[in-house]
């Protein structure tokens, strides 16, 4: 593969570049922001490493540059601000992963591993999804039940996504949260079973009777029958 990585600390941009020919692919290093997002530009890349504390241009803001660009390559986050709202702020610019310093070599590859085998599932699927009263168009990102847009946020749209992808299989709250948190975060947190809430609200159109099943102590199915 092609990767670009943007580091400025010398060690740490060496260090990756060597590990990752040695695995056999070719690495360009950017040691600032705005080198980082001319290349990134470009583009060519296979995947992005990204740096966050960089000089002249912070990563948050290549990474938000890209993604409103629509340039949609693989793209982790290594950083060493380690806070929750640092990891959720990068997810939600569009990486794909956020990894923490220090890190493994070992872990960095087997995040690349997961990181590209997500996106190229990603290419091969079909655009629209649709099950039932329910449909999902991936390009625009418009979700609608009976033909009427619902506004919905990223993370709602990633469950309904999911379930949608095999109506009737079941998830658990762990892969749902591996999914579309994509992090190793607490199973014992409840965010999936909020988030199920809210999508109810959205998409139920009857009460007695809710699309998406609870499977209790299990997890949730979407009901193709409905
Ligand atoms: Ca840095």
């Amino acid at each position: 593969m092609r990767i670009l990585i943007v580091e400025d600390e010398v060690r740490i941009a060496d260090f990756l570049q060597r590990g990752l020919r040695a695995e056999g692919h070719f690495c360009v290093v950017a040691n600032d922001g705005e080198a980082g997002l001319s290349l990134a530009l470009e583009g060519d890349f296979d995947l992005l490493l990204l740096d966050m504390m960089l000089p002249i241009m912070h990563g948050r803001d290549i990474c938000q540059h890209l993604r409103m660009k629509q340039i949609n390559t693989p793209l982790i986050i290594l950083s060493a601000m380690d806070s929750l709202d640092d990891v959720i702020a990068g997810l939600r610019m569009g990486a794909d992963d956020y990894m923490t310093k220090p890190f493994s070599f070992e872990e960095l590859l087997a995040r690349i591993e997961t990181v590209m085998r997500r996106s190229s599932e990603v290419t091969v699927e079909e655009q629209c999804l649709t099950v039932g009263s329910l449909a999902f168009d991936r390009q625009s990102l418009r979700f609608s039940v009976d033909g009427d847009v619902i506004n919905m946020t990223a993370k709602e749209l990633a469950i309904i996504e999911l379930l949608m992808s095999h109506p009737g299989t079941l998830f658990s709250r762990e892969r749902i949260l591996s999914n579309v948190w994509g992090l190793n975060m607490d199973p014992l947190t409840n965010v999936v079973d909020v988030y199920i809430g809210k999508l109810r609200k959205k998409i139920d159109t009857s009460e007695a009777e809710s699309m998406i099943e609870t499977v209790r102590g299990l997890g949730y199915r979407l009901n193709p029958k409905v």
